[in-house]
């Protein structure tokens, strides 16, 4: 992928703002497992480096360790049994032991990559990713999700500086973790939807050249939908090239309008309050997947209403703050103090509702036919198969859009008079 390519045809956008991001080098090719060392030294990467990593990724990974020495690198190996939380413990851990070390890679996909991605930013350390399943699209992210006190909080960090994939590597992941990345990136038409009405009825920064590049990258893993289960290079290349380029999205626009909307939100939801039990919350793109499941009927629905009245919202915000924990109450207080429904022009929103209904129908695919690509990418597609109850996924849909200062459809739904859900 040619990403200064793709930076220059953002060069004077007609959105007012000057497009960049960090990503220097990304590839994913068939047999560069064997080459990391001799890309990394291409990309300017320092060669004295701490490496993190899982048993999982490095078993995956052969070959790789072997392309460093035969380039005269020098490392330190920190490999973790089975990383499948991101901890912050873990990440300063990572920070104090990489001290003497120029660079920090990590080999693997979520958990490990955020963990090293903080300590890298703090630590003002170049950083590389070699990527090993194509499962969520936070390998080009600038902030990396941790766990600190059973709360996730999102720090700031930078992009990575190289990513690289071999599509081989990623074909072979397991289908599950595939299956996850679809996911991910089928997010992007309900973020597409909710990014345009929070334009439409605050009048929100939006990029339409972003919006563009975003739905090219979706669509092109739509259409290999037959491959993701199977062992296919190209397949699974696609899915990665998808995943990086909405991480790039994100940073184009500096906001993760391009890539999350209401449907992480409610996967955010149900992630907190799993954490809080002290349970696995899922893989992240799992989550989004059968969010989206359970919101494109909802947004659909609204096709149904012709014209609307809209009231102003009548916030219970003690029922809001009974559906999260105590410790987190000074922060939802903080995400709807006012409330970002106040921004809202009530005439407004009525007056663009047959655009936001155009968003709708053009954005979002038809429920029936998403619902089979999801299966045929081998998505799990309903809540019970993530351990979630009706009324989890019922109090998820009516809560979670305040766990956020963020409009989005779901968060303006009260607003609409007599539309139940
Ligand atoms: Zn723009
Ligand atoms: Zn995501």
């Amino acid at each position: 992928m040619d990403l200064k390519k793709i930076i220059k045809s953002f060069e004077n956008c007609p959105c007012g703002r000057k497009h960049v991001f960090d990503l220097q080098t990304y590839k994913a090719e068939k047999g560069i497992v064997t080459k990391v060392g001799k890309e990394l030294i291409e990309a300017g990467f320092p060669k004295k480096v701490y490496i993190v990593s899982d048993e999982n990724a490095m078993n995956a990974s052969k070959g790789l360790i072997n392309s460093l020495d035969k380039e005269g690198f020098q490392y330190k190996l920190n490999v973790y049994p089975d990383m499948r939380y991101a901890r912050m413990s873990d990440s300063l851990e990572i920070l104090k032991n990489s001290e003497d070390y120029d660079g920090i890679i990590s080999i693997g996909t979520g958990s490990v990559n955020d963990i090293c991605r903080y300590a890298a930013a703090r630590a003002n350390k170049p950083f590389a990713i070699f990527a090993t399943a194509p499962s969520m699209d936070g390998f080009a992210s600038d902030s990396a999700p941790l766990i600190d006190n059973n709360f996730k909080i999102s720090y700031m960090c930078r992009q990575p500086m190289v990513v690289l994939a071999d599509t081989e590597i990623l074909a072979a992941s397991p289908v599950e973790l595939k299956a996850a990345g679809y996911g991910d990136i089928m997010a992007k038409y309900m973020a597409i939807v909710d990014w345009k009405v929070a334009n439409y009825t605050t009048g929100e920064y939006y990029c339409e050249n972003i919006v563009d590049l975003v739905r090219k990258a979706t669509n092109s893993v739509w259409d290999m939908t037959d491959k993701v289960t199977s062992n296919d290079p190209q397949a699974a290349g696609a899915i990665m090239d998808a995943l990086i380029l909405t991480g790039c999205a994100m940073q184009l626009a500096k906001c993760t309008r391009p890539a999350s909307g209401a449907e992480h939100v409610v996967s955010h939801y149900w992630e907190i309050h799993k954490l809080e039990k002290g349970e696995w919350p899922d893989f992240h793109g799992k989550k989004v997947g059968i969010a989206m499941c359970e919101l494109i009927p909802l947004y659909k629905r609204l096709l149904n209403l012709e014209t609307i009245e809209v009231e102003p919202e009548r916030l219970n915000l003690d029922d809001v703050l009974n559906h999260y924990s105590p410790s987190f109450r000074k922060e939802v207080i903080g995400y709807n103090v006012p409330s970002i429904c106040n921004l809202v022009d009530i005439e407004t929103f009525k007056n663009r509702w047959p655009d936001i209904q155009k968003s709708i129908k053009e954005d979002l695919p038809d429920e029936k036919v998403f619902l089979e690509h999801m299966k045929k990418a081998g998505c799990v597609t309903t809540i019970e198969e993530a351990h979630i109850s009706k009324e989890f996924c019922d109090n998820a849909i009516h809560y979670s859009p305040y766990m956020r200062r963020r409009t989005t459809l779901l968060r303006l739904l009260p607003m609409i008079k007599n539309f139940n859900y």
